[in-house]
């Protein structure tokens, strides 16, 4: 019933729905051109991810850093500073045309092409990790309706669909809005980020957490805190690159 909503809340619910057309018709209006070769027909190629940066090499078996030994010094510390996520992995490194697909999605309302990222972040699951829900690091909620979307949640949706595993939309939430990270110094982006997520309920045993990027990793560090103080036992990291 329209008065049983104040204009405040109408007028916000209509610029929802016009963020949210502008994202999808973004991608229906616009021809898509593939990101790496340039082609029409697709914003990119299964085939063109061959030209995306890998992430290569002997990597801490936890933080995915990059270092010659099975543990970066933090990981092998088993100090207070260690991740509280089990393991992470991503198939590229943030650079080149991966940064650049992560941006176009984060920041001009491309989203065709995440699927195919999805896809990439799909391959790189280690055989032994054993997750019972898939969750997306959730977007403040006002970025997201800025946005229209939040591209962590598009890409759980194809992982979860990709693995078998149920999505569980709602098991996370940002308590308050944090400054954008990007603006922050790596050591305010720590403290920035204490206590910003809170899990609803009790979480499944294992949890396999999303996002598009991770930079310091101490978005992904909060928010497996906050899911084993909620219960949970086993938090695994998916992303589609890495700050190295
Ligand atoms: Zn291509
Ligand atoms: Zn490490």
């Amino acid at each position: 019933m329209l008065h049983a909503m104040s204009t405040t809340a109408l007028a916000r619910r209509g610029s929802d729905i016009a963020t949210r057309l502008r994202a999808g018709l973004l991608d229906v209006l616009l021809p898509q051109q593939c990101i790496v070769c340039g082609d029409f027909g697709a914003s990119l190629h299964p085939e063109c991810l061959t030209a995306f940066p890998p992430a290569e090499g002997s990597r801490c078996a936890r933080c995915w850093r990059p270092v010659p030994t099975t543990w970066c010094e933090r990981c092998a510390s088993e100090g207070p500073d260690v991740p509280a996520f089990d393991a992470l992995r991503t198939p590229f490194r943030f650079e080149d045309h991966a940064r650049r697909a992560i941006l176009e999605a984060k920041f001009r309302g491309i989203t065709s092409h995440l699927p195919v990222l999805a896809g990439a972040a799909v391959e790189v699951i280690p055989p032994e990790w054993r997750y019972d829900a898939v969750v997306a690091v959730p977007l403040a909620r006002v970025r997201e309706r800025r946005r229209g979307y939040n591209q962590a949640a598009i890409l759980a949706r194809h992982i979860a669909r990709a693995t078998g595993v149920r999505e569980h939309g709602r098991l996370i939430a940002r308590v308050r809005s944090t400054p954008a990270q990007a603006t922050l110094s790596a050591e305010r982006r720590a403290t920035n980020l204490v206590g910003a997520f809170a899990v609803r309920g009790v979480p499944p045993p294992a949890v396999l957490v999303v996002d598009d990027v991770t930079t310091t990793g101490s978005t992904l560090d909060a928010v497996a805190s906050a899911l084993k103080a909620a219960g949970a036992e086993r938090v695994y990291v998916l992303a589609v690159a890495r700050e190295d």
